[in-house]
């Protein structure tokens, strides 16, 4: 009998983990992940960039664990050796509606207290000669880091505090019985006292799992990239990023520096057809039967139809998407587009056919489950860590 188990070695679970073991030192942990090692869904196929917290609703978990995230990711990079780089973030205002959307978006960037700066269009150029806009805002704090490495060393220091991983284990079934709960899987069942559930692309699934109706259901974005050619890999110094759309914030791809020296182009966000399909020609006909058959996810493509079928498009055709990035980098040409590994995002939809928008998470009483967690929640995963650790010290001290 194990005291904790969590599910999920990204980095949410790993966070999660790393963190009960220092408030439990001494009691039996496990994570089990059903791949062959850490980090091979979402926390390894992202931007890898550290977030300072502009778009997020003041006062919301995003908001405010993103702040926290951007200090103790870097914290934790000092501690472990592993490389990053604060660059900033340049938000560029391509046109006077862009503009005006830099002045909302500048007062949420105050609100959220960040520091920032803001430059008129020939301040711009002077910081970056091949980015052209009416102007840009200037956040010092956002960096770059490789979060698959974040990861692995969160893997690492859980397991030289004595936590067990176990990994190529796929939970199938969870069965919560008054003073334990039950994890069942093809290597036999594993029981617990308590279950932290951080499983991304399947954290409706294993709501299900428990016998609840999550009242939400996930839903697979693909952020595909490109990649620069190597002799790009000094076109920018910052992170470039178009100012969005707000009721679409995460729309809008980015030039993005990585932190081995290259430049990628993305993500964009098209409709999955397999909950990890990496691929375009990644097809589940059980995923599309069940997604098509969601009152929730098929309210939001309706709402959404005229954005997803443009990153469609795009997605299809280059030039579209070249043309995106065209609008603040107009040297890029169709030859600089490399390829590149996509990632793939669980959002979580409302039955209403609403993208949640925060972090959300559904407990009962000796599980809690982490249920919508796409970006900012790499740059977040410590704080999160700490709350959900937070949730289950109060389900133990009930
Ligand atoms: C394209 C893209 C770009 C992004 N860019 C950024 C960025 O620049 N900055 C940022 O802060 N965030 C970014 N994000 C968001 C960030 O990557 C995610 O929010 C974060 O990695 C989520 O971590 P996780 O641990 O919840 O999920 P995951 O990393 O997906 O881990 C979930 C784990 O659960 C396991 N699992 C699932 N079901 C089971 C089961 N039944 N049994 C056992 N194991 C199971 C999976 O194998 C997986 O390893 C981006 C995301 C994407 C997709």
């Amino acid at each position: 009998m194990y005291d904790f188990i969590i599910i999920g070695g990204g980095i949410l679970g790993l966070s999660t983990a790393m963190q009960l073991n220092r408030v439990y030192p001494g009691r039996r942990m496990l994570l089990l992940d059903k791949e062959e090692g850490p980090a091979r869904h979402q926390s390894g196929h992202n931007s890898g960039v550290i977030h300072a917290g502009v778009y997020y609703t003041p006062g919301s978990l995003k908001a405010r664990f993103c702040l926290a995230g951007n200090r103790a990711t870097k914290a934790f990079c000092d501690e472990h050796a592993i490389a990053y780089d604060t660059c900033g973030k340049l938000l560029v205002a391509t046109n006077a509606l862009e503009l005006e959307r830099m002045q909302a978006l500048w007062e949420r960037t105050e609100a959220n207290g960040l520091e920032r700066h803001w430059l008129s269009a020939d301040e711009l150029h002077e910081r970056e000669p091949n980015i052209v806009g009416e102007g840009a805002i200037l956040v010092p704090s956002s960096g770059i880091v490789d979060y698959a490495e974040v990861a692995r060393a969160m893997a690492a220091e859980f397991e030289r505090q004595g936590g067990e991983l176990q990994f190529a284990t796929e939970v199938t079934g969870i069965e919560e019985r008054p003073h334990e709960v039950v994890l069942k899987t093809r290597q036999g069942d594993f029981v617990s006292r308590y279950l932290v559930s951080c499983s991304g692309l399947m954290a409706d699934r294993l709501v299900r799992m428990l016998g609840k109706n999550p009242g939400f259901t996930i839903c697979p974005f693909r952020g595909e990239y490109y990649q620069l050619p190597a002799t790009r890999n000094r076109i920018v110094k910052h992170l470039i990023y178009p100012i969005p759309d707000p009721s679409m914030p995460f729309l809008g791809v980015h030039l993005t520096r990585m932190i081995d020296g290259s430049v990628t182009v993305g993500p964009n966000a098209v409709l999955a057809l397999k909950r990890e399909g990496y691929r375009k020609s990644d097809v589940s006909l059980l995923d599309m039967a069940r997604m098509f058959s969601n009152p929730g996810i098929l309210k939001a493509l309706g709402k959404n139809l005229r954005p997803g079928l443009v990153e469609m498009k795009n997605s299809l055709f280059r030039k579209g998407y070249l043309e995106e990035v065209r609008k603040y980098c107009p040297s890029l040409t169709l030859d600089d587009l490399g390829p590149y590994p996509s990632g793939v995002r669980a959002q979580a939809v409302s039955r209403e056919g609403k993208l949640i928008d925060d972090f959300l998470f559904v407990n009962t009483r000796r599980t809690v489950n982490v249920c919508n967690a796409p970006s900012p929640a790499a740059t977040s995963a410590l704080p999160i860590g700490a709350h959900i650790v937070d949730k289950v010290r109060a389900q133990v001290e009930a």
